[in-house]
């Protein structure tokens, strides 16, 4: 499949909408080769000519844009003349319709400030993007469940995340920015002091803009692949440098069971998290190895056995539709033995196939199975386990255009998940790949990126420290550091 967009002021919005018919389809930037499918959007002065070739179907539409359109609505009559083609061309109606945003549970929020009723936000989702009832009804449940948590907020509430690369082996679909430990072991020493200077720095930051620290997440990577007396010692520096006064979670995700050992489970556990994650992914021991997974079911199993036992009273788990191998009877097998530990979260993905996992670097795409029909079996069950939806959100690249969706029994929803996806408040962010996102006045975002890699953090570290001054900079900017305008 190629896709050939021309005269178009923004062809971003129109490719994302081919794509989600299309995934691996390529761009091309002349004539598509004659008798391939293809997808042509050409616009010449008002007229616009959209067009889609499948093996089965050649179907087009032309049209003329009406005088004095702004920008943004023929950006909306382009992309909805050619997603109406595609669906007829394809027979498929994606489930967000022509909804490509990443965050429509934002969206639901956007729309309720601006005043719209529930008629008018209905007809926005459903009528003017075609999105499905039933992901527009969830989409504005979870905007419900949310609200008391946002409301918590003060302008001046700020989370922590801190990035720990590293992970014992690489699976197949990842494309976070992580290294193995096999591979880049030497560097975790060198890698975790650097990391503490950087979190001084940011704790004398946030006491000095009188900032208050509401979560910490360590995330990366996989935080448990490095040791438990590594992971105590980053946890009491956390305690040390930060005003913990105010912090209602703090998270650290165990995700991996191949390297989370019980040794590991007690020193987070003493070291103050109030809530991990060991995700499984799936509980096929064939998928697994499919993706790379150096561990079996039962070691999930045990690992989760075992964070119990060292006194862990909220733990997620993490499934994923759509992964090599497994199948709709096989996710839901995964999905009940989840249910059968009854963690506190679990939190369903669809598999998301980015540029950079080796997925889809070989060349042989896996047997996905029917993917929504997973993710559908979720949104089924699990409301009847007593779990609520919380926080949900999409990705570029993700299969049949789907969500991942965080559930949790109630008062265990994750206070981070709402707070960086729904984009409430700022995250200052602490190590390699960390990405700072500052929430000023009326939602306004600025971004302050780490260097990605550990030996590129290392590298430069100098350079981590000094791009950090933009934080106080806004910060001066956007407030008069009175603390009486904390907010
Ligand atoms: S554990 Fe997570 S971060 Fe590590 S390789 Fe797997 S998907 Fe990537």
């Amino acid at each position: 499949m190629e896709l050939l967009f021309m005269g178009l002021a923004s062809t971003y919005e129109a490719e994302h909408i081919a794509r989600m018919f299309f995934p691996g389809a390529k761009m091309v930037s002349a004539r598509c080769a004659p008798g391939h499918p293809c997808v042509r959007v050409r616009r010449a002065g008002a007229r616009v000519m959209c067009g889609v070739r499948t093996q089965e179907k050649c179907l087009v539409k032309v049209f003329h844009l009406p005088a004095e359109t702004s920008p943004k609505q023929e950006e909306y009559e382009v992309c909805s003349a050619l997603y109406t083609l595609l669906k007829q061309a394809t027979g498929i109606r994606p489930p967000w319709g022509m909804l490509t945003g990443v965050r429509p549970v934002r969206l639901v929020h956007e729309l309720h400030r601006k005043g719209l009723d529930e008629a008018q936000q209905r007809a926005f989702f459903c009528r003017r993007n075609d999105v499905s009832e039933e992901k527009y009804k969830l989409a504005v449940q979870i905007a419900k469940n949310q609200q008391e948590v946002i409301n918590h907020n003060i302008l001046r509430s700020y989370s922590l995340y801190i990035s720990i690369p590293f992970c014992p082996s690489r699976c197949s679909y990842c494309s976070f920015v992580s290294t193995t430990t096999e591979k880049s072991g030497v560097l975790v020493a060198p890698y975790l002091e650097k990391l503490e200077e950087e979190l001084h720095h940011i704790a004398d930051m946030a006491a000095r803009l009188s900032l208050r620290l509401e979560t910490v997440y360590i995330g990366g990577g996989t935080p448990t692949a490095i040791s438990a007396c590594q992971l105590a010692h980053l946890m009491e520096t956390v305690h040390r440098e930060f005003d913990m006064s105010c912090v209602r979670e703090f998270t650290v995700e165990a995700g991996r069971p191949d390297c989370t050992t019980p040794e590991k489970l007690a020193a987070i556990h003493e070291g103050g998290a109030t809530r991990i994650s060991i995700n499984p992914q799936t509980l096929s021991d064939e998928v697994l190895r499919a993706i790379g997974r150096r561990h079996t079911a039962q070691d999930v199993l045990d690992c989760f056995a075992a964070a119990r036992a060292a006194g862990h009273k909220n733990i997620n788990m993490d499934l994923i539709a759509g992964l090599p191998l497994d199948t709709p009877a096989g996710f839901e097998k995964s999905l009940a033995g989840v249910l059968a530990l009854s963690p506190e979260n679990i939190t369903v993905h669809t598999l998301t196939l980015k540029r950079a996992s080796n997925l889809v670097m070989q060349a042989a795409p896996p047997a996905y199975g029917d993917v929504a029909q997973m993710v559908q079996h979720s949104i089924d069950t699990l409301p009847g386990a007593g779990y609520v939806p919380y926080y949900l959100y999409r990705q570029k690249g993700t299969l049949q255009n789907l969500e991942n969706t965080g559930w949790a029994k109630p008062g265990f929803a994750g206070l981070y998940n709402i707070y960086i996806m729904e984009e409430v408040h700022t995250i200052l962010s602490a190590g390699a790949g960390g990405s700072t996102k500052l929430v000023g006045p009326a939602g306004r975002i600025e971004r302050v990126f780490n260097h990605k890699y550990p030996l590129e953090y290392l590298n430069h570290f100098d350079e981590v420290l000094a791009r950090k001054q933009k934080i106080e900079d806004l910060y001066g900017k956007w407030f008069d550091l009175d603390p009486e305008t904390a907010g």
